[in-house]
């Protein structure tokens, strides 16, 4: 068994849009990044990373490279995807934390599960998601990132 964790930050803006584990959220600001911003997949992936001993997201996906600007998440999931196929691993499940003082994501979970599920190639009851806030404090408490903690077990 291998095991992976992964954590990201990204700032909201206005004028982006909110993906997050591959979905559009409506909502009035969206995650800054040189990618789509998605902090979930961007955690999911390192998680991937420290599991299988392969180099993290800024490694293979520097923000400094001008190629990748405004690539969506998915092509770097994917990247982390094809190593798990490569080393001939199977998930055994994944667990999320997303820490975002707003939206308010519980009506979301199931469509983010879906999606990861149909991504990874995983049943939705081996996806763990819940939402948290900050009790109104820090960056996070004042709207202004959103952040996730994500864990990946392989087998
Ligand atoms: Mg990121």
């Amino acid at each position: 068994m291998k095991i992976g964790i992964g954590f990201d930050i990204h700032i909201l803006k206005k004028g982006r849009k909110l993906i997050l584990g591959g979905i559009e959220i409506p909502f009035n600001y969206g995650l800054y990044g040189h990618s789509d911003g998605d902090v979930l997949l961007h955690a999911l992936s390192d998680a991937i990373a420290g599991a299988l001993s392969k180099p993290d997201i800024g490694t293979l996906f520097p923000d400094t490279d001008p190629k990748i600007k405004n690539i969506s998440s998915k092509i770097i999931l994917g990247k982390y995807l094809s190593f798990v196929k490569e080393l001939n691993m199977k998930f055994s499940n994944i667990d999320m934390v997303i820490i975002a003082e707003e939206p308010k994501l519980q009506v979301w979970y199931e469509k983010i599960k879906k999606s990861l599920s149909l991504f990874l190639n995983i049943p939705q009851d081996c996806i763990g998601i819940k939402a948290k806030t900050t009790e109104r404090t820090g960056l996070i408490g004042e709207k202004k990132a959103i952040a996730c903690w994500v864990v990946v077990l392989f087998e």
